[in-house]
């Protein structure tokens, strides 16, 4: 164990999406664990679970409004409108940085194996400071998600982006891990892709992933889509340097199509033109396309990057609110 190590301040980060199926739920369950964590002395008494509510349109605040005022671990935090899953743990992780000394990252729906907290502060007091929970397999997953998701990680491996396998944003950082996110200020969010360029030490956590305990996922194909070509684009020019070669060998391949065309005219053979013709022109039509939409994809990340918009705005905060009122009284 690290000497230098306190018992820590631990807060649990969960976004919430219209999640009011899930949250009586998954409150319980978290509230029963940080009282037992605390009780055997794994975790200080400040420790806390900070819902943030993604500008939800169902009762998702409203609840976590009332169980913040009845349990006293319970805080939230309501942004002002729906800034999508990554914004929105940033948002909490961001909250909880100078409440805490670690905070652990999981999603509302219960598919993070609750049970495996009391291991990530293990690692935690062993000296870690980013602590990453690995799914032991993907079992649960739709065949198209397994695959989908697999191919992914390959691909982003193959970019050279340094991501964990089978690891989404169930995590926990240290507060000086927490520290380091903070200084990255950009816009197109892709929190996988960002921790591990922070360093510190780091180790895994294995568990298995459930299913969704209630509700439906509110990661459809077209947000899935455009996340992974997000961590893509975000993390790598690869693609562009990818689509130059392409280019340099089409147009060797061209030059010798031109070689075969003159010498036919020459020979006298007649050319049976109108199939190569056409079938070339859109090939290549298509890949210039192609080509450009990739180009454009990075011209519009610079687009969004430079206009520094804020990447989240927070409406509420129940506990400052509360001290506030506490003060005046
Ligand atoms: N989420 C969010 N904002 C969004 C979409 C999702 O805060 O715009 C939250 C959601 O409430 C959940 C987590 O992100 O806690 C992961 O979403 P979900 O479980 O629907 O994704 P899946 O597990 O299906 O990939
Ligand atoms: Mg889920």
């Amino acid at each position: 164990m690290n000497a230098e190590r306190s018992i820590p301040v631990l807060y649990l980060v969960i976004p919430c999406y219209n999640e009011e199926e899930v949250l009586p739920e998954t409150t319980k369950r978290l509230t029963e664990k940080l009282h037992t964590m605390m009780r055997s002395g794994q975790i200080d008494h400040e420790s806390r679970i900070l819902f943030v509510d993604d500008g939800s349109h169902d009762a998702t605040w409203a609840l976590i409004s009332e169980y913040s005022a009845a349990i006293p671990y319970v805080d939230g935090v309501k942004l002002a409108h729906n800034r999508g899953h990554q914004n929105a743990l940033l948002a909490g992780l961001m909250t909880a940085m100078p409440l805490c000394d670690c905070a652990i990252s999981m999603d509302a729906d219960l598919q993070d194996d609750t049970d495996a907290v009391d291991r990530f502060v293990e690692k935690y007091m062993e000296g870690c400071d980013v602590v990453y929970g690995v799914r032991n397999k993907r079992d649960k997953d739709t065949f198209f998600k397994r695959t989908t998701a697999e191919g992914f990680y390959k691909f982003m491996k193959l970019l050279g982006v340094d991501v964990v396998f089978n690891h989404a944003d169930y995590r926990l950082m240290s507060r000086r891990a927490l520290e380091g996110l903070s200084e990255y200020k950009e816009v197109n969010l892709f929190l996988r892709g960002i921790v591990p360029l922070i360093g510190f030490r780091s180790d895994y956590v294995y568990y298995d992933r459930a299913e969704r305990f209630a509700g439906e996922s509110k990661y459809p194909l077209k947000k899935m889509i455009s996340f992974a070509l997000d961590g893509i684009t975000s993390f790598s020019v690869k693609p562009l340097k990818l689509i130059s070669n392409l280019g340099i060998l089409i147009s060797i391949l061209s030059v010798f199509g031109l070689l075969y065309a003159l010498i036919s005219y020459f020979c006298g053979v007649a050319v049976a033109g109108w199939t190569a013709i056409v079938s070339s022109i859109w090939l290549l039509g298509g890949l210039q396309m192609l080509c450009l939409g990739v180009v454009g994809g990075y011209i519009g990340k610079i687009y969004s990057e430079v206009k520094q918009r804020p990447r989240y705005l927070i409406e509420t905060h129940i506990k400052e609110k509360k001290e506030a009122t506490d003060k005046e009284a």
